[in-house]
């Protein structure tokens, strides 16, 4: 006896992600990534595997048949990795503050937690009180979050707010896939074009050149701002290299 298919399976994007629709409607994406494969439905965790991609998406099927529905758009961007090393447009990325020193740095930083914390920035940093617009990359929401309430509190690392935002994956799976997400984050540049400071030397270099040519803050915001792997290691080294350079005044 031969059954149709209720999935179809999407062609494979160039983040490895396939597309399944399910009776008709966009269900969610699969993906392989250790010889298994995995679904992913925004808004509800799908935690089996399988050996096969219409296996995946018969686990898409089945969160159907529970009642569950994407809680948000499926696009593109959902994507396995921590930082979306195929997107290099960085100028959407200046931050919406005076160009000094401190600003520069301060951006920096709130790039490299975002990158921890598995959130993809869509704009400039804003400041900390501002809303700053950007994706969670675990189910794909958009939508705006206050740095204040994101950035770590006093040497503590917990993530916060422990709600990311509302309809995003249950709470308690939040560290598995995030750690999922940081994996591939590394402690030196592997960037091909360029290469971003990740020790003292570039990081004072890089603030040398923006103190003496404002103007030269566009090009340089690349070095400083660009999604890469290592901007956890390129924030410090900056903060090391603007509390040097600070002190010797
Ligand atoms: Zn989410
Ligand atoms: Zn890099």
């Amino acid at each position: 006896m031969e059954q149709q298919a209720r999935y179809v399976i999407g062609a494979r994007e160039d983040s490895g992600i396939y597309p399944v629709v399910v009776d008709g409607y966009p269900a969610g994406t699969i993906h392989r990534r250790h010889g298994s494969w995995f679904a992913t439905m925004p808004g509800h965790p799908i935690t089996g595997r399988s050996t096969s991609r219409y296996g995946a998406a018969e686990l898409l099927v089945a969160a159907v048949d529970e009642g569950k529905r994407p809680t948000a758009p499926l696009t593109p961007a959902h994507t396995p990795r921590a930082v979306d090393v195929a997107h290099r447009s960085y100028t959407h990325l200046i931050p919406e503050l005076r160009p000094t020193l401190p600003n520069a740095v301060r951006a920096a930083e709130a790039m490299a937690r975002l990158a921890e914390l598995a959130w993809k920035p869509l704009a400039g940093y804003p400041g900390a009180d501002q809303p700053w617009l950007m994706q969670c990359l675990l189910c794909g929401w958009q939508g705006r979050r206050f740095w204040s309430h994101l950035r770590g509190r006093n040497g503590d690392p917990t993530p916060r707010p422990i709600t990311r935002h509302p309809g995003c994956l249950l709470v308690a799976d939040h560290a598995k896939h995030i750690a999922e997400f940081t994996a591939n984050l590394t402690t030196t540049c592997e960037c091909a074009e360029f290469k971003h400071p990740t020790d003292i030397h570039g990081a004072r270099e890089i603030l040398r050149t923006l103190s003496y040519s404002p103007a030269a803050t566009m090009p340089y915001a690349r070095a400083i701002l660009e999604p890469c792997t290592a901007s956890s290691a390129r924030a410090a080294a900056l903060r090391e290299a603007l509390n040097s350079l600070t002190a010797k005044k």
